[in-house]
């Protein structure tokens, strides 16, 4: 049997979506994290299309009166999550959900090389009413010349709790969480995922490392045991999150660089001490909307223990 079927002898429709493997649109691939089975890559970094930082150029720092002035130096990458459309941190599989955490961690160590960089973001918005970007399962990187402030806030009240205990502040919460059990989430291997004793907003999340550890992309992560119980405990949580809501953001907080601390400054000596890395899933919820901040003070019409409740009776897949 023989004929002209017409879609094969026409050229094939440039897939829609630019992340998407076998995308006509070339991408400038900066990093890719090693196949797995049936396809070319399984992660991979790209410069955003739209870069709000370049890292080309010297920042040529100036005073103007009281401010600095700069050109917007650094990197913005997007983290694709997975070579397929439909493949997100929720539905995707532990190992590709783990090889999008090492591609992660290693672009942050690397572009904590670069001396200028005092920060590298690495954060996710999903869902029309959170700002996604993209259709395509991916997360986005910033390194920038200066820590964003609401991170420099946290950094500043986490060393100024060591300071006057000498404890870390994030390991008191969890031993704290651990033994009340009110509104941890679930624990899985050396991770925990708990909501904040005072929410920003309702069903706000967090996962973070039982035991202390300053930055997410040095230690536990070369340890691919860690990796997968991570990926498993991100997976389910984003589960759990999505039966409330489908819009969240999500966002790692991790260590400042101090490989090149500011000798004057003196700036993140103890870092290692007083900080403790951490994700943070804040959910966009519409019927909620009522929540707001006034002066970094935060009301939430839900309170934590309700919403662990409703988190872990949540029906989540495997
Ligand atoms: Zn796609
Ligand atoms: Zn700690
Ligand atoms: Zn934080």
């Amino acid at each position: 049997m023989t004929g002209d079927d017409p879609a094969e002898t026409e050229p094939r429709p440039e897939s829609a979506c630019r992340f998407c493997d076998g995308s006509a649109t070339s991408l400038q691939v900066v990093a890719k994290s090693p196949n797995s089975p049936g396809t070319p890559w399984s992660a991979r970094s790209v410069v955003h299309p739209k870069p709000l930082y370049r890292i080309e150029g010297e920042p040529d720092r100036r005073g103007d009166g009281i401010y600095d002035r700069m050109h917007s130096v650094g990197a913005h990458e997007v983290l694709v999550e997975n070579p397929r459309h439909d493949r997100h941190l929720w539905n995707a599989t532990d190992d590709e959900i783990a090889h999008f955490l090492r591609l992660a961690a290693e672009r942050i160590l690397d572009l904590k090389r670069d001396p200028r960089i005092k920060y590298v973001s690495l954060f996710k918005d999903y869902g029309k009413n959170a700002g996604q970007e993209f259709s395509h399962p991916t997360s986005q990187i910033t390194a920038t010349m200066f820590v964003p402030r609401r991170v420099l806030y946290e950094l500043r009240a986490a060393r100024e709790y060591f300071v006057g205990k000498e404890r870390c502040v994030f390991c008191d919460i969890i031993q704290q969480e651990e033994r009340q059990a009110q509104r941890v989430i679930e624990a899985r291997g050396d991770y925990l995922a708990l909501c904040p004793y005072a929410p920003r907003v309702p069903y706000e999340t967090w996962i973070l490392p039982r035991y202390h550890d300053s930055s997410f992309e040095r230690a536990g992560l070369n340890r691919p045991g860690l990796r997968m119980n991570l990926a498993a405990l991100l997976r389910r949580t984003l589960q759990r999150v999505r039966s409330v809501t489908e819009d969240f953001h999500l966002v790692l907080h991790t260590s400042p660089s101090s490989i090149h601390p500011s000798k004057n400054l003196g700036y993140w000596k103890t870092i290692d001490d007083d900080y403790h890395w951490h994700i943070e899933i804040l959910p966009v919820v519409q019927s909620k909307a009522r929540s707001y901040t006034f002066k970094e003070v935060y009301y939430s019409p839900v309170s934590s223990e309700t919403a662990v409740k409703q988190l872990r009776e949540a029906k989540i897949d495997g």
